[in-house]
């Protein structure tokens, strides 16, 4: 279940060598549509020929598995989105899939470039004609332009110019290309097959479906080449020159909790993190629950150090729809009723310890816990296992405007009374760093603190590349 206030981003997968290389992409986004809700798109190539199956919905929706069965391609690259630069708009579902002088190339991104809108603009006033609103699509120009082409590591070549965060994956005829930004903020790994394909994933819960056996990450800035001859690696950058930062809200809550993700089990992450959270802000209470669903790793981890019992409070409905893509907050606020009912008698006369994930508006937090209220609990003390989030995120996490971020210029006894809860504590920020394994200064924990590992000279926003028509109905 994904709340309304926090967008997901993107997943990849790829597929090198096998013959249900099709199938397996569909596996493979099938086992990370939590990345993505509004597309998903497979690009695969055999003989040569790319040929390209997408749209808008979620994976089941997209695709038809008996027609993907009879493609026998055994090259393939797949690509699920939640749009973070550029409309929910069926041009920008990827892989894009472009011819240029040196044919066809298919590109999957997973991440926010910092500088497309600058980068765009230049190549619009050179008479550039872009087809999507995605910041995506400026790099299939840098492939194409003339003076790139020249360069023997064009592709490399090309990849010093972005800005931000990305996780790429490129389909070329013969080829896989697999390449993550020098500060690696968002994770890409790869695993192997029995047959021997190489499989390319943004999470390991995805290696799993396919039983493919994780191998390694793709490292900060590397750019990783798949072709018969086997693989091999070039740098974007010199090895160790900048970050890393990977993003710790993929640990916190973007991740399944099946995956290891930058080299550690998210599931246990998060129960070391609602352990810790506990330690520092405990409270005498008869039970501790979770908001569904992301919260439950981090209550575990709150019950088990505090020992206090661990029970439930809700019951998720499966069938109800999927809130995060409704538009209007009441929509979403009876989207979250249907999906949500209260376990009366848990709840009934009791002091409850509520733990979150991390709250973002507030607002379905707040009906969450309205609804606690309702049913008679006796006291309600939230406890969140991630800091105050009081900045934009600009690499790949789609957080409301500033101003919309209930931490933003609120002090916390004001985010108590607007939640209406009798106590709130979040956990700190060096509390939610010792929970993790790399040295702190390894992490983006920008949106927490402010503290961004490169400078944001361009931020682009969702709507940078939207007509003004389209800006309108925003
Ligand atoms: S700002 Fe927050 S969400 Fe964005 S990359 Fe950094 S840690 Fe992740």
């Amino acid at each position: 279940m994904f709340p309304p206030s926090i967008k997901h981003h993107c997943g990849l997968f790829g597929v090198y060598g096998h013959p249900d290389a099709v199938q397996f992409t569909y596996l493979g986004l099938y086992a990370q549509q939590h990345r993505g809700q509004e597309s998903a798109g497979i690009c695969s190539c055999d003989r040569g020929l790319i040929t390209r199956q997408a749209g808008m919905g979620l994976v089941t929706d997209v695709f038809d598995p008996p027609i993907l069965a009879k493609l026998r391609n055994p090259i393939a690259i797949g690509h699920v989105r939640y749009s973070t630069t550029g409309s929910c708009l069926q041009t920008n579902v990827q892989p894009l899939l472009v011819n240029y002088a040196l044919g066809q190339v298919a590109v999957a991104h997973n991440g926010n470039l910092i500088n497309a809108a600058l980068l765009r603009d230049q190549y619009e006033q050179h008479g550039a004609i872009f087809n999507t609103t995605s910041d995506t699509e400026v790099i299939v120009h840098l492939l194409a332009k003339p003076s790139h082409l020249d360069r023997a590591d064009h592709l490399v070549h090309i990849l010093t110019h972005l800005q931000g965060a990305y996780s790429l994956l490129f389909l070329l005829p013969g080829r896989i290309v697999a390449a993550r930004d020098p500060y690696g903020f968002r994770p890409l790994v790869l695993g192997r097959m029995g047959n021997g394909a190489i499989v390319v994933a943004s999470e390991t819960c995805a290696l799993d479906i396919v039983d493919a056996e994780f191998w390694r990450e793709v490292e900060p800035g590397e750019v990783v080449f798949i072709t018969e001859k086997g693989v091999s690696s070039k740098w974007i950058a010199p090895r160790g020159s900048v970050g890393p930062a990977y993003c710790i809200f993929e640990q916190i809550y973007f991740a399944d909790p099946s995956s290891d993700v930058f080299g550690e089990n998210v599931h246990q992450v998060r129960v070391t993190m609602g352990g810790r959270l506990a330690k520092e802000s405990p409270v005498d209470i008869d039970m501790v629950t979770p908001i569904p669903n992301c919260a439950r790793c981090a209550a575990m981890g709150y019950s088990r150090a505090s020992g206090q019992a661990y029970g439930r409070a809700f019951t998720v409905s499966h069938y109800a729809g999927r809130s995060f893509i409704m538009p209007e907050q009441d929509m979403r606020d009876l989207a979250v009723k249907m999906k949500l009912n209260v376990i009366k008698r848990n709840v009934r006369d009791k002091r409850l310890v509520v733990v979150e994930d991390s709250v973002v508006r507030g607002t379905t937090t707040r009906g969450k816990i309205g609804a606690l209220k309702k049913v008679g609990a006796k006291e309600i003390h939230l406890r969140v296992a991630s800091p105050p989030i009081r900045y934009p995120c600009y690499f790949g996490i789609d957080f409301p405007d500033p101003s919309q971020l209930i931490a933003n210029n609120r002090t916390v006894d004001e985010i108590r009374d607007y939640l209406g809860v009798d106590s709130i504590r979040y956990l700190s920020l060096e509390g939610m760093l010792s929970c993790v394994k790399h040295p702190p200064d390894h992490y983006c924990t920008a949106c927490f603190s402010g503290k961004y590992p490169m400078e944001v000279d361009h931020p682009v926003s969702k709507l940078a590349f939207e007509p003004d028509q389209l800006k309108m109905f925003e």
